[in-house]
């Protein structure tokens, strides 16, 4: 009978079950194409890394002590994980005994693997049990923030998140409960079958449950807990496995494909786009997303985790990522019957047209306001933080090239900077002539006069337009001079690379000014690019080998970094300083260059190099990138002073920094607080060329 009426609840939760996964597997076959089937061993590596590995819950970065630090909340997680992977051969076996007394799993029986396996899972039921505990108790505790929302509009959120949350952790623990008093009364009642025997011998915590049974209840009531027991888990399974899709714990599920189908292309690389062929740019409706995206919408877990490292959210600001992508993805499920009338996406990609978007512009007024894509840096702190490697940046920035090439809706003060970048080639709009103004009297041959040159020195707009920046740039020409490198300038022939169009969405001039760059540059065949600005850096190593340009490119850091160790730079005698160094997001979070300039302010004599709270993969971002840098900001909400005043706890002399952009918003957050008297802002390059006492060509 038991039998029977197991049969009919396990038919019925799987087809359920089995209904919802196809429903939401033919979502992500209607969404938009997105290659993402190469590079196979760098999947399995990622999942086996990050997903098994566990990898962002566990590596202590920022370090065990640091209040950012979340490795307690980390390893918890780690442990319900594998408790999971190891009690899924435990779930089937009690699924089995529905069937037959004494099934198992083949290759998990007494005599084979079953004996360290059941000691594994004995002990693994305690510690999931115990983690439960743990877990239930600091979100009933402490509260953390992360988890109960940073805005207004995450109230919502917070309390839904967590009456999921305490139902699905009850789940866990009475599956985990459901499994002890089954094993342990089956030690008692069966206890002379030899199978048993032998699991009794390898389970000692479900050996201690059975005799507790025994001895308050004898061998009939440790066969009526036994077969409570069993009740209990499976019944719990069974409605967990139907819950799971319609919660935050879909997870479970989506994670591990989420992991695998991780982007591989450069960090730094934003998707180009076929302005030719397009029919649209960008996103503004719930099916202009790739199935990776929408991936993405079903992967999240609430942690929290990204909103708690956002500059923008962390400044007041109505940007929450965790809140953008559960907006998007509460949307689509609203629309799932519309999504599911879709063609199929590769088939049916062109029939997409306008007439069959499903619901409204999901960009303004009615879900994603247009300030909230203004305000993201594209700094990537929320894709570092992610444990299960959401991406961000590309949906931020996909829907602001809807609303720039679509709409034309964007900042006002934005009008200025792409006009002055279309007529001057510089978001500053100094008069192009004047590009090369900061070289005069300093001897730099150009390309032009000087075409073999074996290094290209990129100065960038920033390096060759802002007053402040061009002394840096005077500072790498100086350096580079004195170690005798062989380098040139393009001179007046440089233009703007287009960064900052593309992060703002201009997709259009971005792409024009790219090519005409890339016609110089391959003009003269360059083949090595040095360069002091992370966004020139970034967009020519990882952007333009879209447009064909291939270069072996430098950040500034690295290179003289290697001129350094090769003894081709030495520095003068001590002059004792403490410094603490800025990360920039271009430099660290997409290109992992954290070491180099740590080393040359480790090589210098007397310099003292102390790290912020927020450091490295953590470090926060200026507030100047994604053409933050040109848009206005609410005083009361501006990143760059809170960078500041993490800055300022390590009480410095000077803040050193790696980028034109990051120079002028940390000199600006420290002028803001009056402290340019006692503080500076430098260059790692002004560092270098105040301190480099003798140089020799080689
Ligand atoms: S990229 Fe940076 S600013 Fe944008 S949402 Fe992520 S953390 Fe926030
Ligand atoms: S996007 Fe990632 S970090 Fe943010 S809440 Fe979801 S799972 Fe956590």
């Amino acid at each position: 009978m038991a039998a029977l009426i197991f049969s009919v609840m396990l038919l019925v939760a799987l087809g359920w079950f089995g209904r919802t996964l196809y429903r939401r597997v033919m979502i992500l076959l209607k969404s938009q194409p997105d290659y993402r089937f190469d590079h196979i061993p760098q999947r399995i590596k990622a999942v086996l890394v990050y997903a098994f590995g566990q990898r962002k819950f566990i590596v202590p970065d920022p370090p065990p002590g640091s209040p950012i630090s979340e490795w307690k909340a980390g390893w918890l997680h780690f442990f319900v994980f594998w408790g999971f992977m190891i009690l899924a051969i435990q779930v089937l076996t009690m699924f089995g005994r529905a069937y037959s007394e004494h099934f198992y799993v083949p290759l998990f029986s007494p005599g084979l693997l079953g004996g360290p396996y059941f000691l594994l899972k004995d002990i693994m039921e305690v510690v999931v049990l115990v983690c439960i505990i743990a877990l239930l108790t600091r979100w009933a505790i402490t509260h953390p923030k992360r988890l109960y929302g940073f805005l207004p509009a995450e109230e919502r959120l917070a309390k839904q998140s967590h009456w999921e949350a305490y139902v699905i952790l009850c789940f866990i623990g009475g599956i985990m409960i459901g499994g002890k008093l089954y094993d342990g009364g089956r030690m008692i009642y069966a206890a002379s079958h030899p199978d048993v025997q032998q699991e009794a011998a390898w389970q000692p915590f479900s050996s201690m449950v059975g005799h507790a049974l025994a001895a308050w209840f004898g061998t009939e009531g440790a066969k009526f807990f036994s077969d409570l027991g069993w009740w209990l888990h499976n019944t719990i399974i069974l409605v967990f496995l139907n819950l799971l899709p319609l919660s935050k714990h879909f997870h479970i599920i989506t994670s591990l494909p989420n992991v695998f189908f991780l982007k591989t292309e450069p960090k730094g690389a934003l998707s180009k786009q076929d302005l030719e062929n397009a029919t649209r740019f960008g996103s503004s409706f719930i099916n202009h997303f790739t199935w990776k995206q929408v991936l993405d919408m079903y992967s999240c877990t609430e942690c929290g985790r990204c909103s708690s490292h956002c500059p923008a959210t962390q400044s007041g600001k109505l940007l929450a990522p965790r809140q953008l992508l559960l907006n998007l993805r509460d949307y689509l499920y609203e629309h799932e019957d519309a999504m599911l009338a879709l063609p199929n996406a590769a088939t049916g990609a062109a029939t997409q047209s306008e007439a069959s978007n499903v619901g409204e512009n999901i960009v303004g007024e009615r879900l994603i306001l247009d300030e909230v894509l203004w305000a993201c840096t594209t700094c990537r702190a929320c894709e570092e933080a992610c444990p299960v490697l959401i991406e961000y940046v590309d949906k931020i920035v996909d829907m602001r090239r809807h609303l720039v090439q679509e709409e034309a809706r964007f900042p006002s003060e934005l009008t200025r900077t792409f006009k002055a970048m279309e007529t001057q080639s510089n978001p500053w709009g100094v008069d192009a002539s004047q590009r090369d103004a900061w070289a005069q009297g300093l001897g730099i041959p150009t390309m032009a006069e000087k075409p073999d040159a074996e290094y290209l020195y990129y100065v960038g707009c920033a390096g060759a337009f802002d007053d402040r920046a061009k002394r840096t740039t005077q500072a790498v020409a100086k350096i580079l001079k004195q170690a005798g490198v062989d380098f040139a300038i393009l001179g007046k022939e440089e233009l703007c690379n287009g960064e900052t169009a593309r992060r703002i969405g201009n997709e259009y001039l971005f792409q024009s000014m790219a090519q005409m760059n890339v016609e110089v540059l391959n003009g003269y065949g360059v083949k090595k690019i040095i360069t002091n600005c992370p966004h020139c850096f970034n967009t020519l190593k990882n952007e333009y080998p879209q447009f064909g340009g291939n270069y072996e490119v430098y950040h500034a850091t690295e290179f003289v970094q290697r001129l350094i160790a090769h003894g081709r730079i030495r520095f003068g005698p001590d002059g004792a300083r403490t410094v603490t160094y800025h990360d920039s997001c271009y430099l660290g979070r997409y290109n992992d260059v954290y070491e180099a300039p740590r080393q040359i302010l480790q090589s210098i004599p007397g310099l003292q190099l102390k790290e912020p709270v927020r450091s490295r993969r953590f470090g926060m971002c200026c507030g100047a990138g994604g053409g933050r840098m040109w848009m206005e900001e609410d005083p009361d909400k501006r990143v760059n002073l809170r960078r500041v005043e993490q800055l300022l706890e390590t009480q410095p002399d000077a803040v050193a920094v790696a980028c034109p952009f990051c120079m002028t918003m940390i000199d600006d957050g420290i002028k803001s607080k009056n402290l340019e008297e006692r503080v500076q802002a430098l260059d790692v390059m002004e560092i270098v060329a105040e301190r480099m006492e003798h140089t020799q060509a080689g």
